[in-house]
């Protein structure tokens, strides 16, 4: 078999599981949503100031996916959500397997949001289903506004786009005009935010719309 033919049998595979999850998902009413971006844009944070912001509105769980550590979800199980670790062990994104295992280890009748840390790696997430509800990128100041040339396959299939850390806007050269036009330009359904989970700017039109996307399934 060709080297092409065993990664398009393989992505078949994950898709079968990637519907079973989404099954299981919405027979217990989650609503789930997975977050990828580059590693420091700042994806647990932005989960835990979510779930921060959406406390008392929806019970949100967590399931966090890293190479090797389990930092990130010792940092998220603070914020005093259901929280459960994927390691990869080494692998640079979540496949459909590793999310079914980790559905199985949560209470998913006490949650309404799932919220998914993929693996810090903005090339292969964007191509393997998990059986979530919406895809989001963050992409973070620091980074810079070329992200999306890129990286365009990941902008051009998301729900939407989070701007991090926009309380650094004055300090970089961020060009905040141009990058929507070029996310824009290569989706023009995409939403884009611009949140600091530092100052809290932008929070609260970032969880309204999950909130608006879970109430009306889409
Ligand atoms: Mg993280
Ligand atoms: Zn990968």
């Amino acid at each position: 078999m060709s080297q092409v033919k065993i990664v398009e049998n393989i992505l078949k595979a994950n898709d079968q599981i990637a519907f079973q999850n989404r099954l299981q998902l919405d027979t217990h009413d989650v609503w789930a949503v997975n977050l990828m971006a580059s590693p420091g844009a700042g994806k647990t944070s932005l989960l835990m100031c979510t779930a921060e912001a959406l406390r008392g509105r929806l019970r949100v769980g967590a399931i966090s996916g890293d190479t090797a550590s389990q930092v990130d979800a010792e940092r998220i199980a603070t914020v005093g959500i259901p929280t459960i670790q994927i390691n990869t062990g080494g692998g640079c994104h979540l496949d459909a397997n590793m999310l079914q295992a980790a559905l199985a280890q949560l209470p998913l009748d006490e949650i309404d949001l799932l919220l998914i840390e993929n693996v810090g790696n903005l090339v292969c997430p964007a191509n393997v289903k998990l059986g979530e509800h919406l895809d989001v990128v963050i992409t973070s100041i620091p980074e810079g506004d070329d992200k999306p040339y890129k990286y365009p396959n990941i902008f051009v299939r998301v729900d939407a786009v989070v701007i991090n850390k926009i309380d650094l806007l004055p300090y970089l050269d961020f060009d905040m005009e141009g990058f929507k036009k070029v996310v824009w330009g290569m989706n023009p359904n995409a939403q884009i935010f611009e949140v600091s989970c530092k100052t809290g700017a932008g929070l609260d039109v970032w969880v309204d719309w999950l909130m608006s996307k879970r109430a009306n399934k889409g």
